[in-house]
């Protein structure tokens, strides 16, 4: 766990440094940051003309497993993780079985523990079987320091009655409620079964009432006082709502995906069943106003939404193929690629974005180059050129919107906790 990171691009700014420095990691902890560090017998990484930033972190994530193995396994998506750049990573509790039980959530642990080569949080279920109906036990399932975070993921809980109590207990719990606000198969059924006399509003038909639920959450956010962070914002009115809500100090942070930071639904009518995500492809102004929303800070994080499933899955054609894309191993090419280096955000940004923001919001240790800290580090090859081809990617699932793109900048290596996962496009683990 020794190492020295000789002569990148160091970029921290957590702690306002962009330099040229050598980094020395004793016993996995960063124990020295110099201009020229000198070290008898200590394993060197040439980091010339790379940039070395703190370890990324991607607090939106579906690695599967248990019984649906067949789409992701934490072994796959922690390696994927390490391809792409990430050091830490969250899950999301939409397992089979769901992460609704202290016995899910230690199988989940002990699984983590054996089969990860990252480091992995987990957040867990709001609701038993994810249903919206009855809370979960949700002080039992507060493992610490796995369990960041708490939500339905896939599903809003529809009840505000039952949202509201979540937003008590979540206090109580001191956890952060991180809801999905997007409409979803199961809840537009429950819709349909309740009010069998009412049409099915096209706005529900279309998954059009994200801004419903942010404004719903934001106000509870007020009304309990509690945090809350709105997961994967695709739509302006979200945004504005969340802006609002800021200026009025109630305690929101929210997150945009690659995929809605740089698609439209015409991709999607292109690209077919695999651009079928929940929340789905907006329109262009949408777009526009995420990225102007990470340009003046409304939007804090940018996580993937890694969400992969089989290719027999998404060959069902479009109504029948199930909602996600994968993006662990896109996400930093397709950032640097459509956002940094055209201008529309600055790399200082992107890390902030990227391993700052999510780092403070979760509160994990990593987001930080300081001296002490766990080495949990990403070096990044601005300059990489590469296309995106899925059947090159560790990840099982193949599902990328982004198959075919010409990419500008790639992860080079990652460190975690001193250890070196990934080097020159090869996993070392
Ligand atoms: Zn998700």
């Amino acid at each position: 766990m020794n190492l020295l990171i000789r002569g990148g691009r160091v970029i921290d700014p957590s702690r306002d440094v962009d330099d040229y420095l050598d980094i020395l990691i004793e016993e996995g902890l960063i124990s020295r940051i110099d201009p020229h560090i000198e070290q008898e017998g200590v394993p060197v990484i040439e980091a010339a003309g790379k940039v070395v930033v703190p370890g990324l972190i991607d607090m939106h994530c579906h690695l599967r497993d248990f019984n649906e193995s067949y789409k992701e396994t934490i072994a796959t998506g922690t390696k994927a993780a390490a391809l792409g750049g990430f050091t830490t990573v969250v899950c999301e509790p939409n397992t089979d079985p769901p992460l609704d039980t202290p016995q899910a959530v230690e199988q989940w642990i002990n699984r983590a523990e054996q089969d990860a080569c990252v480091n992995l949080y987990t957040k867990v279920c709001l609701t038993k079987g994810r249903k919206g109906k009855q809370l979960v036990n949700l002080r039992a399932l507060v493992h610490r320091p796995w369990v960041v975070a708490a939500t339905d993921d896939g599903n809003p809980v529809v009840s505000d009655n039952v949202m509201e109590r979540a937003f008590v207990k979540a206090r109580e719990s001191e956890l952060l409620l991180t809801p999905h606000c997007e409409e979803s198969p199961t809840t537009i059924q429950d819709f349909q079964q309740q009010n069998p006399l009412i049409p099915l509003a096209e706005e529900i038909a279309h998954y059009k009432r994200e801004p419903y639920y942010v404004a719903r959450d934001l106000q509870l956010a007020e009304r309990t006082n509690w945090r809350v962070h709105i997961s994967h914002v695709s739509m302006a009115q979200s945004l504005g709502l969340i802006k609002q809500a800021r200026a009025r100090w109630v305690p929101v942070t929210c997150e945009a995906t690659p995929h809605h930071l740089t698609l439209t639904e015409k991709d999607a009518e292109k690209c077919g069943p695999d651009a079928k995500t929940n929340p789905p492809l907006r329109q262009r102004d949408d777009v526009k106003a995420l990225q102007q929303g990470l340009k003046d800070g409304t939007i804090d994080c940018i996580a993937s939404d890694h969400a992969p499933h089989a290719p027999h899955e998404k060959a069902r054609g479009w109504e029948a193929a199930p909602m996600g894309a994968i993006g662990l191993e896109t996400s930093l090419g397709v950032i640097l690629t459509s956002l940094v280096h055209p201008g529309i955000i600055t790399l200082t940004q992107a890390i902030e974005l990227m391993s700052i923001n999510p780092a403070r919001i979760l509160g994990l240790s990593g987001g930080s180059l300081s001296i002490g800290k766990p080495a949990d580090i990403t070096i990044i090859d601005l300059e990489k050129k590469w296309v995106v081809d899925p059947s090159l990617f560790a990840s099982q699932g193949r599902n990328t919107p982004f198959k075919g793109w010409r990419l500008r900048g790639k992860a080079y290596a990652t460190i975690v906790g001193g250890k070196v996962v990934m080097k020159a496009e090869e996993l070392l683990v």
